[in-house]
């Protein structure tokens, strides 16, 4: 039976990795465990007069190569495995685009769709006053998430900074750039997945202009929308989805409209020409590219094998179990894994660090080129891992980044 605990298959893959590289005993066991977890309760005054208690969570999986980084989550199924799995990919996400960054992921279980903006800033604001020591420019960096976003950030970065007492815009990324933000930051994952796309289809002949659908329509999944066509000149949106529901139109959207839609009405259903189609059917789509970009465990061994894209772009984290993993491989189809495809959003948080840091800011071109070489860089170490050692791609992309890791956990003599 399929595992769906995100942490055990988090843990697989590290495994696998490890038999690859040989990593030593002592080794394994560090990189298969947390080095630090905070698990935490928020009481928060709600609207209504009530004191409501959230569970709350940050992990700083591993810092051998720098600070913990990785977004902070606010979503009603939030458990400490599945922080625990997003901060373990987080590492070699990191490592695989070599940032000096560790991995790290926070989260706190709450329905965000049922509360007002004045306790969604109450909530926040609790969460940095809870474990404000254990976050900093040199220490753990949080940015936006699933059901979060810049002004999360905003209101989290202000509570740290009067704690403190002082400016450090660099302790959280993805704000807005009125206060520390930068260029490129909000569509950065998506043209990350876009650049990788780019460069698979230069290297395998696949053709971008076709059909592509794209599951989940947060802000990389509307963002993927718009850059596919951008980055690649052409291509035809053929369905998307979100939590209520997938459309389908064989003609193709307007990506521009439809993501006028969803903002506007909080879902991409009932856009204009638009027919509801079953939430798997568009997973299991003729098209050249499908982006994953919701949740975890979303392609399994259930209907891995009925999956006809020719390129799966893994916008979201962990949206592919490893026995999908497999099955995937076996027919052919080329997998942009989660720590390569949707590496572009820390990437520019890094950049965003830097920047803080020298209180100097780039032009948006220059937040476009330099992703765009690490983005490039990644993709194609990857591939002459697969070709070095002869896996599915997920796995050479884990040993690209589990080696970096490995190496600075060596180099420090913690192994
Ligand atoms: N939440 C994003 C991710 O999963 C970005 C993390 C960051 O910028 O720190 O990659």
């Amino acid at each position: 039976m399929e595992s769906y605990n995100s942490f055990s298959v988090a843990r697989q893959q590290i495994n696998e990795a490890a038999k690859i590289l040989n990593l030593d005993k002592a080794t394994l066991e560090l990189l298969i465990t947390p080095q630090l977890e905070t698990n935490f309760t928020l009481p928060v005054n709600m609207d209504n007069g009530d004191v409501k208690i959230f569970q709350a969570y940050r992990i700083q999986y591993n810092y051998a190569r720098g600070p913990a980084k990785g977004g902070i989550r606010f979503h009603p199924d939030e458990t400490v495995d599945t922080i625990r799995a997003l901060a373990c990919w987080m590492t070699w996400k990191t490592a695989v685009v070599d940032l000096p960054l560790g991995g790290g992921k926070g989260g706190i279980k709450c329905d965000p769709k049922s509360m007002s903006e004045r306790e969604l800033e109450r909530l926040s604001r609790a969460y940095v006053r809870a474990i404000s020591p254990l976050l900093g420019v040199d220490i753990d960096i949080p940015a936006p998430d699933v059901y979060t976003n810049p002004q999360t950030m905003a209101w989290m970065m202000d509570e740290w900074e009067r704690i403190h007492w002082k400016h450090s815009p660099g302790v959280f990324t993805d704000k807005p750039q009125q206060i520390g933000g930068t260029e490129g930051r909000r569509d950065a994952t998506a043209r990350g997945g876009v650049i990788t796309v780019r460069e698979a289809c230069k290297v395998w002949g696949f053709d971008p202009t076709k059909e592509y659908a794209i599951q989940g329509f947060g802000n990389a999944g509307q963002r993927a929308a718009l850059l596919h066509k951008e980055i690649l000149g052409g291509g035809k949106l053929v369905a998307v989805s979100d939590s209520r529901g997938a459309i389908y139109n064989k003609d193709g959207f307007d990506p521009l409209e439809l993501v006028q839609h969803k903002l506007k009405t909080g879902s991409v259903l009932k856009f204009p020409g638009s027919k509801i189609i079953p939430h798997d059917d568009l997973l299991e789509l003729d098209v050249e590219v499908l982006y994953p970009a919701a949740l975890e465990n979303a392609i399994t061994s259930a209907n891995a094998g009925k999956i006809k894209a020719r390129i799966v772009c893994e916008l979201a984290n962990g949206p592919t179990t490893p026995e999908a993993d497999l099955i995937l491989y076996d027919n052919g189809i080329h997998v942009i894994p989660d720590i390569l495809g949707s590496a572009g959003g820390v990437t520019v948080s890094y950049f965003e660090m830097v920047q803080d840091k020298y209180t100097y800011f780039w032009d948006e071109e220059v937040v476009h080129q330099r992703l765009d070489k690490k983005l490039t860089q990644a993709y194609h170490r990857v591939q002459e891992a697969i070709r070095e050692k002869n896996v599915h791609p997920r796995l050479a992309a884990m040993v690209v980044g589990v080696a970096r890791v490995a190496e600075a956990c060596k180099l420090r003599g913690w192994v």
